[in-house]
């Protein structure tokens, strides 16, 4: 199990670093840019890129910070939906698990019937919009 933690706050520490580093770049690459309207856009678009990726790394780290808590509490490697314990093997391959396997193929299979479903709603929606459209004609 310490090798475990180990293994976790080596994680995070390289992700922190990581996330230093493009902040870094962006920054130096912004300092190259002349501000004309053209690259304010883009300049723009390239905030809402690095937003979203350090907001995936961000919820990483929430996920590596959440096992340490467990580790701590005594509550780590076992399964959240379940309760039972998670193969050591699955915690060695992926040691910010909350889910035993059986139970995370069940929940991808969850949300891939639940991503079915809202694709749907979305083309019914856009079906909807173009009646709409044809009415305000
Ligand atoms: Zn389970």
């Amino acid at each position: 199990m310490a090798d475990l933690r180990q293994q976790l706050l080596d994680m995070r520490a390289k992700l922190l670093q990581e996330m230093d580093l493009e902040a870094k770049a962006e920054r130096e690459g912004n300092k190259d840019e002349g501000l004309d309207t053209y690259d304010l856009a883009s300049e723009e678009r390239d905030r809402e890129i690095s937003f979203i990726l350090s907001d995936r790394e961000h919820s990483k780290i929430k996920n590596i910070d959440d096992a340490l808590e467990r580790m701590d509490e005594g509550s780590y490697g076992v399964c959240d939906s379940c309760g039972l314990e998670i193969a050591e093997e699955r915690l060695t391959a992926m040691p910010f698990t909350r889910l035993c396997r059986d139970c995370q193929q069940e929940h991808e299979r969850e949300a891939r019937s639940q991503k079915r479903v809202e694709d749907e709603r979305n083309v019914y929606r856009k079906l909807g919009s173009t009646d709409a459209d044809e009415e305000s004609i």
